[in-house]
């Protein structure tokens, strides 16, 4: 079968599996496990805690150090609300496209790994290549930890981890870093013609939210990276839910809060510049109720992508790719926190990555044929 056909089978396949984040992903992993079987893999799965999700780490070749990770999420985002052509689970064919949820983010990487395995595997590896497919990146990067830590202390030491993000197989050294999470403001409820009597929740969240907006103009001034569209970090509030009635003091404000800060840039001090606020502002609110408050919950961070420092090894990716050049992207992906594992690392896959989460989200077969002839090549270097 050649590769067009072999990815396009896993794809359909792999797109079967409705692998929202909210949901299992250990049947999928069970086909995943049914593929590899008949080349040796030594495999390993890291369970999230409830037990209905894992990382799923395959280990094909010899157990020695230098080898390559090949990576990606299982999870996609819901298709709910989204107009689709036709059943987002069952992937069809259009042209020389195929069209199904997951197609481009980022089933179609994971189905070109496993095409890749017959031509890697034809002949002797004298170092492993291992295939690291996580959970739960959609809902920011929170399931891939346990399964990069493992790697990181173990005595894999692996050369190279290889995160497939659709890139249109361009090499990615580099993109910034997010911290997300919730507000929540608690405060009393009341009559509103007695508004100083009470504490407003939709106020002092709009409060608060003015600061993220003077941060966020503050930061298009400030740090800059080149290559990085925009060059500096950002910050915005896209959800909001708050009060019960137009003449009830508001008891009750959450907003979700994301900033996406450039290599270099601390996330850390920005939120702790929220905080600092939220402080500032909750010393009013106590004084009319001593319940009241402000709650900042970090939902997720995700570690900023810095280029990989061997410069030899980036030369090497370039002339595999056939391309002159790296690029920085807007987006996070996993390829930082396998980084701070210890693994340099480079987001490189199939596809645009303005088609995913996208209605009848596509990945050209084009890109998958080039995906799996570079992955065929990097499994050549560990021959
Ligand atoms: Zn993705």
């Amino acid at each position: 079968m050649d590769s067009a056909a072999s990815a396009s089978l896993h794809l359909e396949r792999l797109v079967a599996f409705p692998t929202v984040s909210s949901v299992s992903n250990l049947d999928l992993l069970d086909y995943v496990e049914t593929v590899v079987a008949p080349y040796g893999a030594r495999v390993r799965r890291f369970a999230n805690e409830a037990g209905d999700k894992a990382n799923l780490l395959i280990s094909l070749g010899p157990h020695e150090p230098g080898g390559i990770i090949f990576s990606g999420h299982t999870d996609v985002v819901p298709t709910e609300g989204q107009s689709w052509t036709g059943d987002p689970w069952t992937l069809r064919k259009r042209d020389d496209r195929l069209v199904g949820r997951g197609a481009t983010d980022m089933k179609g990487f994971l189905a070109c790994c496993l095409a890749s395995l017959d031509g890697i595997l034809a002949r002797p590896l004298s170092r492993p290549v291992h295939l690291a497919f996580s959970y739960d990146e959609e809902v920011g990067c929170t399931g891939v930890g346990s399964m990069a830590r493992w790697i990181g202390e173990s005595d894999l030491r692996p050369r190279l981890a290889v995160i497939g993000e659709a890139t249109g197989m361009d090499m990615v050294s580099a993109h910034k870093g997010g911290l997300i999470g919730w507000t929540h403001v608690h405060g009393k409820p009341g009559h509103s013609s007695q508004p100083d009597r009470y504490v407003n929740a939709v106020m002092i969240a709009a409060e608060l939210i003015s600061e993220i907006n003077r941060i966020r103009a503050e930061m298009r001034d400030g740090p800059a990276f080149e290559g990085l569209d925009p060059p500096y970090s950002t910050i915005q509030v896209n959800q909001i839910k708050g009060g019960l009635h137009g003449n009830i003091v508001a008891e009750a404000c959450s907003f979700f809060w994301e900033m996406r800060v450039v290599p270099g840039q601390s996330d850390a001090a920005v939120l702790e510049r929220m905080q600092r606020h939220a402080r500032s502002l909750e010393q009013t609110m106590k004084a009319i109720d001593p319940s009241t408050g402000i709650e900042i919950a970090v939902q997720a961070q995700i570690p900023p992508l810095v280029p990989i420092e061997d410069v030899a090894l980036r030369t090497e990716l370039l002339r595999l790719l056939d391309r002159s050049a790296t690029r920085a992207v807007p987006y996070g992906t996993e390829a930082g926190i396998f980084q701070n594992a210890g693994v340099p690392s480079a987001v490189i896959g199939p596809g645009d990555i303005a088609d995913a989460h996208q209605p009848d989200e596509g990945v050209d077969i084009d890109q998958l044929v080039q995906c799996v002839g570079f992955l065929e090549r990097l499994g050549d270097t560990c021959r």
